[in-house]
């Protein structure tokens, strides 16, 4: 049995790849340190003798008994709220935790897949986006530390690559949803469906003519589950070019839920990217893939599990303890 160390598991990505490597006969071992990965998503696989998980900052020194086949490195704040309110954390996971991730798989022979982002082409002067673009990213930005800790990240992980041989994988993930994101960790799906939930208007920033492009979340993990079995270590775009403005999103959204609120337009955040769309030729040369989910059915399953969230978790965030699960 294959076994698979997924940082960030408790995260939205991470606990779904838990569930899919699972169902593939690994043995997964997952890790985070909960400053925004919620235990709920694990909850239904604690009984998994499978499964193990560990409450760990991946920031500092990492320690897994046993053997390692595959590290998977998902840990990070991955909002922009999330940016602004730890911004030294999200610089110290994308740098010290990818380094204490690659020597850990260096340790292990194990291979790495590192999670990059659309966030390393910045606001994109080139549309759609390739991967050999090298992007437009302000450094001392409010999204700097994000975007140039996952720069960084992507550079130490070639490093490992060319100088010690190490199997490493990178992708460079667009836009995704689905259950499991955080009600209100800010970001424009959760943000609208939540407000269209709590009887709220749906706040578009700027005039709503920004673009982006969105992945269900069943798609992207095929995409990483591809590109970890393949033999290709640059850089890989998964997304789903299916690109709308964030205007027609909220209109989407409004018809979706049948809410009578309307669209009110606050101020555009700072270095916000006007345009985003994942060019994903080498996708579907290098792995087959390409997305198999519409937008419209992806949003019908994404709301119908918004619609399950205890009303607690719809106004605040609730938190619980899994300590018996839990190991330190
Ligand atoms: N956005 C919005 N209203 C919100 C939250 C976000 O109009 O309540 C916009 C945001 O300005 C951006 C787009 O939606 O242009 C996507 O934002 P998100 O934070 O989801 O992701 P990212 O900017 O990282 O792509």
């Amino acid at each position: 049995m294959p076994r698979i160390l997924i940082t960030g598991a408790a995260g939205f990505l991470g606990s779904h790849l838990c569930d899919r490597f699972l169902a593939e006969g690994y043995e997964v071992v997952g890790m985070d340190n909960l400053i925004t990965g919620d235990l709920r998503n694990l909850e239904h696989l604690f009984p998994r003798k499978e499964f193990t998980f560990y409450h760990h900052d991946v920031s500092t020194f990492v320690h897994v008994p046993g053997a390692l086949d595959y590290i998977l490195h998902f840990a990070s704040p991955a909002s922009p709220i999330d940016y602004l309110k730890i911004p030294i954390q999200t610089l110290k996971v994308g740098s010290l935790g990818t380094h204490n991730c690659l020597g850990l798989a260096r340790a292990k022979k194990a291979r790495i897949l590192v999670a990059s982002t659309s966030e390393v082409y910045g606001d994109p002067a080139v549309h759609p986006q390739t991967e050999e673009y090298w992007g437009n990213v302000n450094p001392v930005g409010p999204r700097g530390v994000y975007d140039e800790a996952k720069r960084f990240q992507e550079a130490m992980t070639m490093a490992y690559h060319t100088y010690h041989g190490l199997e490493t994988r990178i992708i460079r993930i667009f836009n995704t949803y689905g259950p499991r994101m955080r009600l209100n960790d800010g970001r424009v799906l959760p943000a609208f469906i939540g407000q269209a939930l709590r009887g709220e208007d749906l706040t578009v920033f700027g005039d709503g003519s920004q673009t982006r492009s969105f992945c269900f979340v069943d798609d992207l993990v095929e995409g990483i589950y591809r590109l970890l079995l393949s033999d290709y270590p640059y850089p890989v775009n998964i997304g789903n070019p299916d690109e709308i403005t964030i205007a027609q999103f909220a209109e989407e959204i409004i018809k979706l839920t049948g809410t009578t609120q309307k669209v009110i337009y606050k101020p555009l955040p700072k270095d916000d990217p006007t345009q985003r769309r994942p060019d994903i030729t080498k996708a579907k040369q290098i792995l087959g893939w390409e997305p198999k989910v519409s937008r419209s059915e992806g949003l019908k399953i994404t709301y119908e599990a918004f619609k399950q969230l205890p009303q607690d978790v719809l106004y605040k965030q609730e938190h619980r303890d899994f300590e018996g699960y839990v190991r330190k």
